[in-house]
């Protein structure tokens, strides 16, 4: 199957635009075929099982599906000129993927990758085909997924890394921008969990497979993060690592949102971890809240710059 033909009526994210992107049309994202990518880095700041001590080899994607007001990675997803990103085609796409393995990175990091799906597969079919790549791929996502589109990733991805962003709706319109977030985003997680199980990891602690739902804590409750975990017990697993992460800052357009507009505070993080652990979750990360102050900016990437994390210009 080629799956580019894919692009010819485009309903690869919940959008489901039908834009014909290899004729030209653009849909929500604006993407067309080429991929467009902003940079390709190892990096330190993931979760441990995905950085390790060698980094995971991430590729930025330019923009996304998602129009988050307080997005963090801003600049390349909703504010960027068209010429900002290298656009690349599907074998420069394998030869980066290649790169990274040959620094070493314990993975292929796919960031805001639903946009670009067939090309992502297509790309890991070159380096697979030719066993030029034997590291897993993680699709990092923000989790506003076409459930369908998610089978089509079956046997290309090896760990899932998606976002649930809201557990209401009504929120995800407000400040996404995107419609019916829950129904896809849950079906998608179901189904993602269905074709890679619960994290593994080696004897080193590094992930090999599995899925690692990562839950952002919005202040005021924004995000519902308890009804997140409710739906993770029930409908997925206590086996599946979660990352609950109190890093939110009011970026880009938050400060125009009231409710938004502040870190979150202890009270909120600590009423989060305690409810996980009393539904029984065992795999997973916490950030110390401590460590959730200016310190932690370090890990708010900076497009504009060559080095894109500060903490590796620091170190
Ligand atoms: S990826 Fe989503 S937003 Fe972009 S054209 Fe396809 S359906 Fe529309």
């Amino acid at each position: 199957m080629d799956y580019l033909n894919l692009l010819k009526s485009c309903v690869l994210c919940p959008h489901k635009c039908k834009a014909n992107r290899l004729a030209g049309e653009k849909g929500i994202c604006k993407a067309l075929s080429s991929v467009e990518i902003s940079s390709a880095m190892p990096h330190h700041g993931e979760e441990p099982p995905i950085s390790g001590s060698k980094g995971s080899g991430t590729i930025f994607f330019g923009r996304c599906n998602m129009n988050c007001i307080y997005c963090q990675n801003f600049q390349i997803s909703q504010e960027f000129m068209e010429n900002d990103f290298k656009k690349a085609s599907i074998e420069e796409l394998a030869e980066i993927m290649k790169g990274l393995q040959k620094l070493g990175c314990h993975n292929v990091n796919f960031v805001s990758p639903t946009i670009w799906i067939p090309q992502i597969i297509e790309a890991i079919k070159i380096t697979r085909g030719a066993k030029e790549m034997t590291i897993p791929a993680v699709f990092n996502s923000g989790g506003y997924e076409n459930p369908a589109a998610i089978k089509l990733l079956k046997g290309f991805i090896e760990i899932y890394m998606p976002d649930i962003r809201y557990g209401n709706n009504d929120n995800a319109y407000k400040y996404s921008g995107v419609k019916n977030y829950v129904e896809n985003n849950r079906k998608s997680l179901i189904e993602m969990y269905s074709q890679v199980g619960g994290l593994e990891t080696d004897k080193k602690g590094i992930a090999t497979r599995g899925l690692m739902i990562r839950l952002l804590i919005l202040p005021n409750n924004i995000s519902n993060v308890k009804k997140s975990l409710d739906f993770i017990k029930n409908e997925l697993s206590t086996d599946v690592y979660i990352s609950i992460m109190a890093q939110y800052r009011p970026l880009h357009k938050a400060q125009c949102f009231p409710e938004l507009s502040r870190k979150i505070n202890y009270d909120e993080y600590s009423n989060i971890i305690n409810y996980a652990e009393k539904l029984g979750f065992y795999k997973g990360a916490i950030q110390e809240f401590e460590n959730s102050g200016p310190e932690e900016d370090l890990f708010i990437p900076d497009f504009n710059e060559k080095e894109v994390f500060r903490y590796k210009k620091n170190s």
